[in-house]
C-alpha cells in the first residue's frame, strides 16, 4: 500500500523550502501527501530555533503525535530543521517514541534514514556539523505553481549577538551560478513566472566561488534575463554588504521587483555595535537613500527587534527617529528575546523590562503604521500589475494578488477568480497600513495551473 506523509513546517522561508524539497524527496521515495496527521505513516517535523519558545511548540507537538502514534504503532515521527541540529540526542531522549532526527546539513538522507529507522526497528539519528559544498539538488516538491524560492546559499558568517543561525547552519556557502540559473530555467519551463533567491546574506553569494568577489548583481541580472521569467524578488540582503552594483542591477534589469528587504535592526550605533551588525545608521541610510536614487518607484521593509540587551531610552530614540527617516512600506517588529546558545542570551543583566519593551515596541509600531499608511494612500488612483494568489480568506469573491512592490491588493472580480498566478490590472481605491484595494482594469496573461501541494505552516 502506498505510504503516506505529512510535513509540519515551523519558522522561516529556508525551512519552508527546505520542507518543499523533503516533501519530493518522499515522493521520490513512493510516498504520498496525507490530508491530515490521523490518516499519515508518516509525520515529519521541520524545526525552527530562531522563533521564540520554539522547544515549547515541538514538544507540544510532539506530545499530540505520541498519542497518534499510540493509536496507530506504524507511524513514523521524524524531526528535522535547526533545533534537531542544535539539540541533537537530546530529543529522542525526551521523546523516545521519535523515529529519526537529522539536521540542516544532511536534508537529503531524510528518505533514508527513515527506510533504516523501519527496516531495523530502532530509532535513529544523524547530525553532520558542516557542509564542505553545497548540497547537490535533490527533487522539489513546490507549494505553489506560479511562484517558487529558489536557495542561492546557505550557512551565514557573519555573527549577529542575537542569532542562532551561523551555530546549526554552519558557514556560508554559495551554489554553483550555473546550477541556480539551470534551476530558474527548469521552472520558467515549467510555468513558474516568478522566483525568489533565498539566502540568509544573499549579497555576500559567490564570494566563496570567485575568492571573495561576490556575484550577486551578476545573479540577479542573469536570473532576470531566463525567458518565461517576470518577476525576480530575494531576500535577505545584509545592508553591509550591499553594493553598488546590486543596487545597479535593481534599477536595470526589468524583472528585478523594486522592493528591497533592508533589515535595520536599530537605530542606536551603540546598540548596532553590541549586535556586531558592521554599520551604523548614518550608513544604513545612506545605502538606502542610493537604492532609493536609483530605484524608481522602490518599496522597503525591513525587521527591528526593541529590547536588545542593554537598549536605553536613548538608544530607543535612534531607533524611532531612523525608522522615520526611512519611511518604510511595513516592517516586522520583534520584542527581543534570548534564543539559548547566543551570545545577546548571555547579558542576563542588561535585560530590558518587559513593560518597558512592550511600550517601546507600541511606539514604534506608530511609526512604522504612519509611513506605510502615507505610502499606500500615495498609491491611490495608479494602475499597478497584480499577480493573483487566489481567493481573499475572509471574502471568496474577492481576488488577492501582489503588486511589484509585493504588496498584498484586494479587488472585487465578476464571476470566477482568476486562476493563481494570472497577471492582471488593478486600479488602487483604498488603503489601509497592511494592504491596498482596487479595482479589476483587466486581465493580462493566464499561465498554466497546477495542483497545490498541502505544506501546513506552523
Ligand atoms: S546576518 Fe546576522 S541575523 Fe542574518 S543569519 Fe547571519 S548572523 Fe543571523
Amino acid at each position: 500500500m502506498t505510504r503516506k506523509y505529512v510535513i509540519r513546517t515551523f519558522g522561516c522561508q529556508m525551512n519552508v523550502h527546505d520542507s518543499e524539497r523533503l516533501a519530493g524527496l518522499l515522493e521520490a521515495d513512493g510516498m504520498v501527501a496525507a490530508d491530515d496527521v490521523e490518516d499519515a505513516d508518516l509525520v515529519l517535523l521541520n524545526t525552527c530555533c530562531i522563533r521564540e519558545n520554539a522547544d515549547n511548540k515541538l514538544y507540544g507537538t510532539l506530545g499530540h503525535l505520541v498519542s497518534v502514534k499510540a493509536r496507530n504503532p506504524g507511524m513514523q515521527i521524524a524531526v528535522g530543521g535547526c533545533l534537531a541540529q542544535k539539540d541533537r540526542d537530546l530529543i529522542q531522549a525526551r521523546v523516545p517514541q521519535v523515529d529519526a532526527v537529522f539536521g540542516t546539513h544532511n536534508v537529503g538522507r531524510a528518505a533514508e534514514l527513515l527506510r533504516e529507522a523501519a527496516a531495523t526497528g530502532t530509532a535513529v539519528m544523524e547530525i553532520l556539523d558542516e557542509e564542505d559544498a553545497f548540497p547537490s539538488a535533490l527533487p522539489v516538491h513546490r507549494e505553489l505553481p506560479y511562484t517558487a524560492w529558489v536557495t542561492i546559499q546557505i550557512g551565514c558568517d557573519n555573527s549577529c549577538a542575537f542569532c542562532i543561525v551561523p551555530s546549526v547552519r554552519g558557514k556560508e556557502i554559495s551554489r554553483p551560478f550555473d546550477e541556480v540559473v539551470g534551476e530558474v530555467q527548469g521552472l520558467a519551463g515549467a510555468g513558474t513566472v516568478e522566483v525568489t533567491l533565498l539566502g540568509q546574506n544573499v549579497n555576500s553569494y559567490g564570494r566563496d566561488l570567485t575568492h571573495r568577489r561576490p556575484l550577486f548583481a551578476e545573479l540577479l541580472r542573469a536570473v532576470g534575463e531566463v525567458d518565461g521569467i517576470r518577476r525576480v524578488r530575494f531576500t535577505s540582503p545584509h545592508p553591509k554588504d550591499l553594493r553598488p552594483e546590486t543596487i545597479a542591477a535593481m534599477a536595470e534589469a526589468p524583472a528585478v521587483c523594486e522592493h528591497l528587504h533592508l533589515p535595520l535592526q536599530s537605530g542606536s550605533d551603540r546598540t548596532l555595535a553590541a549586535m556586531h551588525r558592521g554599520y551604523t545608521a548614518a550608513r544604513y541610510l545612506e545605502r538606502l537613500a542610493a537604492a532609493r536614487a536609483a530605484i524608481d518607484d522602490l518599496a522597503v521593509t525591513t525587521d527591528i527587534i526593541v529590547g536588545f540587551p542593554g537598549e536605553t531610552d536613548d538608544d530607543f530614540e535612534r531607533t524611532l527617529e531612523v525608522a522615520a527617516e526611512a519611511a518604510y512600506d511595513s516592517a516586522y517588529t520583534f520584542v527581543y528575546s534570548p534564543r539559548p546558545g547566543t551570545e545577546a542570551a548571555e547579558m542576563v543583566d542588561r535585560f530590558v523590562p518587559a513593560e518597558v519593551v512592550a511600550e517601546r515596541f507600541e511606539r514604534l509600531t506608530v511609526v512604522v503604521e504612519r509611513s506605510a499608511l502615507a505610502r499606500h494612500q500615495a498609491r491611490i488612483g495608479r494602475v499597478e500589475e497584480v499577480v493573483v494568489e487566489g481567493p481573499s480568506k475572509k471574502h471568496p469573491a474577492v481576488a488577492t494578488g501582489r503588486t511589484r512592490q509585493n504588496k498584498l491588493v484586494h479587488f472585487p472580480v465578476d464571476g470566477a477568480i482568476p486562476a493563481a498566478g494570472s497577471f492582471a490590472d488593478v486600479r488602487v481605491t483604498g488603503s489601509a497600513a497592511h494592504f491596498l484595494r482596487g479595482e479589476l482594469v483587466g486581465l493580462t496573461a493566464r499561465p498554466r495551473h497546477k495542483t497545490r501541494i498541502p505544506l501546513a505552516v506552523v
